[in-house]
């Protein structure tokens, strides 16, 4: 991978950051997110009321309460993050095994999570992990970067002139760094 050719992207953190359109396209963007986890949670209860007289509702409810409690933490832990600056300084994954047990088989599923070692220009060392691995290519060790909570939680980098795709603040989608709007949802790109 080339990475060596300037894209004409300047120095600095975008001054695009508090634009009406962009927090906008955030904040849409987060309540397709908050429907689509709603439904998640609304299934295992729904479905096992159903099922067999209604015989396995505990575990629905058991199984939907765990759910809906995932989803408080999640949008309690955005409400509470504060914007930062800093230097990435070490970025790793960590792999996790859940294991399944049914009548005839067990099965184990493998995640992988994904985390950033940051700096903060105050001097705190901060691990930061990542719901998927979308930052975790984007930025690379000894970035300095800018915490974005409003926009769903974006790595602003303040050295953009050398990437060869930039991030939607909105829908995270990659875009090419030529662009001034994003090619999934419209939203101005943050350059
Ligand atoms: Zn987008």
């Amino acid at each position: 991978m080339d990475c060596s050719k300037n894209n004409g992207i300047s120095l600095g953190f975008s001054k695009r950051s508090d634009n009406p359109e962009i927090l906008k396209g955030a904040r849409k963007f987060e309540r397709i997110v908050i429907i689509i986890m709603l439904v998640l949670t609304a299934i295992p209860i729904s479905v096992c009321a159903v099922l067999e007289n209604g015989k396995y509702l505990i575990i629905g409810a058991i199984l939907s309460s765990i759910f809906l409690f995932a989803l408080v933490f999640r949008e309690c832990k955005r409400l509470i993050q504060k914007p930062f600056e800093g230097i990435v300084t070490d970025k790793y994954v960590k792999e996790k095994y859940y294991t399944s047990k049914n009548e005839n088989f067990i099965s184990r599923t493998r995640k992988i999570i994904y985390y950033l070692r940051i700096k903060t220009n105050d001097g705190k060392e901060l691990i930061r992990k990542l719901d998927n691995d979308r930052f975790y290519n984007y930025l690379n060790i000894g970035d300095k970067v800018r915490f974005h909570p409003k926009l769903n939680g974006y790595y602003e980098k303040y050295d953009k002139s050398h990437d060869e795709y930039l991030i939607c603040p909105s829908c995270l989608g990659e875009n090419s760094p030529k662009n001034d709007r994003c090619t999934h949802c419209n939203v101005p790109i943050l350059k």
